[in-house]
């Protein structure tokens, strides 16, 4: 792979056209066995199909050489194709991020078969947001280049959201991924980068583009198909939202063996300068997302992490830093504090804070008790970083 740096690299011809066949993937095991009892086949083939899909990441139906031929022409003229997201385009940093804009098919809308772009995000080595979590003791040596690595997925395309510091806000909002769609970026890279399931320390944040609680059940639906077919654990994931109130609660109820870690993007030192960034606060000020969060059952060691970025003179200031500190103390749950120094982009009116303040603010944190991380920004020159993704191709 060359190491070129923030250079466009076009992968494979472009994707055949599709008419509107129909994706098996992000369809579970179960209900890969309904339909192929439907066509009069064993119901054991369904965990034929997942198996060659989530665990072997095959992407043609004729290529799945566990199902008998006449199986795989059947699903063929009946529609069916494998219809995993693909990687066309990738963005490399010189510092080893790589921005990819994944292709799914549009289904719901527009001329049919016309592909649509997400971004999906690789950091080898994560971004120092994962230090202090649990489960991360050092695994055995790999003969990788990466020791550990970080997937930051998308889950909608475009946001509505509104928060004034991010890229994805100026969007809005173009629709809903499917599951398929969310699983399948986090697969299409693994798979790119030779992932070994079980043996690898990968990490996977919903913090790309779109708010996942606004995607509810296809999120969830997501991480149930990289939990128990693509063998990836929850505990190495982590969600994190504007604060949807009704979201969080409903996550509260998930069984824990499905459930990601939680993090709440804060950004605001009190509800007043937090209307101004995320207008969302104005219908569910900091009060009524703590509450929320306490009704989740944190596993042991389990930590809620508030992403806080800071904007030069809106939220970088010493008093925020003891706001903050107060914030999370009356919280009353176990709590961590993830620094973001605020990345530019274009037209949005706000300034990276001095490095001077984030150092002030983060030994403010640490002064208090309060267990805080700086996020090392990663990719800024091909806008891979947090709150850059866009789906274009600036930075090319
Ligand atoms: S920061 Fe997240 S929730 Fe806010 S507008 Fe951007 S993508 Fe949406």
């Amino acid at each position: 792979m060359p190491a070129d740096s923030g250079q466009l690299v076009r992968l494979d011809a472009p994707a055949t056209a599709h008419e509107s066949r129909k994706p098996l993937f992000g369809l579970d095991a179960e209900s890969l066995a309904a339909l192929l009892t439907e066509l009069n086949e064993p119901a054991w083939r369904g965990g034929q199909l997942a198996e060659a899909m989530y665990r072997q990441w095959i992407t043609e139906i004729d290529a799945i050489s566990t199902l008998a031929m006449h199986l795989r022409r059947r699903l063929t003229e009946a529609g069916w194709e494998v219809g995993r997201p693909r990687i066309a385009q990738v963005f490399r940093s010189t510092d080893g991020t790589e921005r990819y804009l994944v292709e799914c098919q549009n289904r719901n809308s527009g001329p049919a078969g016309a592909a649509e772009t997400v971004e999906t995000v690789w950091m080898p080595d994560g971004d120092g947001g994962e230090a202090g979590d649990e489960n991360e003791a050092r695994s055995e040596e790999s003969s990788k280049s990466w020791s550990r690595a970080t997937i930051c997925v998308s889950s909608q395309i475009g946001c509505a959201v509104n928060c004034q510091f991010c890229l994805t806000a100026r969007l809005g909002l173009q629709r809903n991924l499917t599951a398929g769609e969310i699983a399948g970026q986090v697969v299409a890279v693994m798979a790119r980068h030779a992932v070994e399931v079980g043996r690898d320390r990968l990490n996977l944040v919903f913090m790309g583009m779109g708010e996942p609680f606004l995607n509810y059940a296809s999120f969830m639906a997501a991480v149930r198909l990289l939990v128990r077919e693509v063998g990836l654990s929850p505990r190495r994931m982590t969600v994190s939202t504007s604060g949807i109130v009704p979201g969080i609660e409903q996550f509260a109820k998930e069984p824990p063996e499905l459930r990601p870690k939680l993090a709440i993007s804060l950004n605001a030192p009190n509800d007043a300068i937090r209307g101004e960034v995320m207008p969302i606060n104005r219908k569910w000020p900091i009060q009524s997302i703590l509450e929320a969060v306490r009704q989740i059952q944190l596993r042991p060691r389990e930590r809620i992490t508030f992403e806080y970025v800071l904007l030069a003179g809106v939220t970088d200031r010493p008093e925020h830093a003891q706001e903050v500190a107060r914030l999370v103390r009356r919280a009353n749950f176990p709590a961590k504090v993830n620094l973001i120094a605020w990345n530019p982009g274009p037209g949005i009116p706000y300034s990276m804070p001095a490095p001077e303040a984030i150092e002030t603010f983060k030994a403010a944190l640490a002064a208090e008790g309060v267990p805080v991380y700086l996020r090392q920004p990663r990719g800024r020159d091909i806008y891979a970083a947090c709150g850059q993704l866009k789906r274009t191709v600036e930075g090319s």
